[in-house]
């Protein structure tokens, strides 16, 4: 995903890794060439010039010019500028109540179901978790019928209401269904619309006044670049969500709602999802992802 950028940053630092003394204007030029890189990955314009007004001020604190290896300093600097720019540390998700319940919101065909049913998977695998998942998107028979599917693939138990039109009434009897048997953790996916629309807002933000999640997560596919971003800031509002999973980063995506979305929308992001099979799914670590960005 990051091949681009990757090669553009790497070009960037060669000009402090030239011979002879360095001077303010390589790097200035370098900067430059580090901003264009970056919006070029799809970065929002003002992100990325805070980013490189901070990388700046880092190198000439660490006196840039005069250093023996100016080039390696500079990289560090940016590596270390890119995990700070992204969260700095990792984030984890809420799991406090009894059941924890995580809500789950987006667009549609944002990837909301696969999550699902992925966070399902790694939360039963990875942390002894009992799953129960919601099927709350009412309108769409074929996105409960996944669910299913999904539910069945990964082991978890799938509660739906057939002719129930109520997602907040679901929601809340898939919780008391979950008490009576036990089960620790409740994952309720919702439905999404096609653009944002106050109607699908009222009723996540309904769902969510009604059944108090533990987190709140917000779905949104990697591949619509800067509208991640937007579409992100739109649900911030009216929601005020936990956290943030993008999915579809195996798709033909340059990578800039990935590094831009912690910065505008001030909320972590949480997972990675790459693919379409069950364990495609990573927790986000921002450190690793600044190294696989600078290659
Ligand atoms: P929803 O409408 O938000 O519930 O979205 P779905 O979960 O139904 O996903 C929409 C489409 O994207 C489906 O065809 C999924 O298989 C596909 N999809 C979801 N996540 C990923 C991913 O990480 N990578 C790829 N390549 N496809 C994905």
């Amino acid at each position: 995903m990051f091949e681009n950028l990757t090669d553009r940053l790497e070009r960037s630092f060669k000009i402090l890794k030239g011979e002879g003394r360095i001077t303010e204007i390589n790097v200035a030029e370098t900067l430059k060439e580090i901003r264009r890189a970056l919006i070029d990955a799809d970065v929002n314009y003002k992100v990325a010039k805070t980013f490189t007004d901070e990388v700046k001020q880092k190198a000439l604190g660490a006196n840039v010019l005069t250093a023996v290896k100016p080039g390696q300093m500079m990289t560090k600097i940016v590596r270390d500028e890119l995990a700070l720019l992204m969260g700095g540390t990792a984030s984890d998700i809420n799991l406090d109540g009894r059941p924890a319940v995580i809500l789950i919101a987006g667009l549609q065909g944002s990837g909301k179901t696969t999550f699902s049913g992925k966070l399902a998977n790694l939360l039963k695998s990875k942390r002894s978790r009992s799953v129960l998942l919601v099927a709350g998107d009412v309108y769409r028979p074929a996105a409960i019928e996944q669910l299913k599917i999904l539910g069945q693939q990964v082991g978890v138990e799938v509660y739906t209401e057939e002719g129930n039109k109520n997602p907040v009434e679901i929601a809340e009897n898939a919780i008391k269904y979950a008490r009576g048997k036990n089960i620790n953790t409740v994952i309720v996916d919702t439905a999404g619309r096609l653009a944002v629309d106050e109607a699908m807002m009222e009723e996540i933000a309904a769902v969510k006044r009604a059944v108090k999640p533990s987190e709140t997560l917000f779905v949104v596919d990697a591949m619509t670049g800067q509208d991640a971003v937007n579409t992100a800031r739109e649900f911030n509002e009216r929601l005020d969500y936990d956290g943030v999973v993008l999915t579809k980063l195996d798709g033909d995506t340059r990578g800039g709602a990935a590094i831009s979305i912690r910065s505008v929308v001030n909320k972590p992001l949480k997972f990675i999802s790459s693919g379409e099979k069950m364990d495609a799914l990573q927790v986000f670590h921002p450190e690793r992802m600044a190294d696989r960005i600078l290659g």
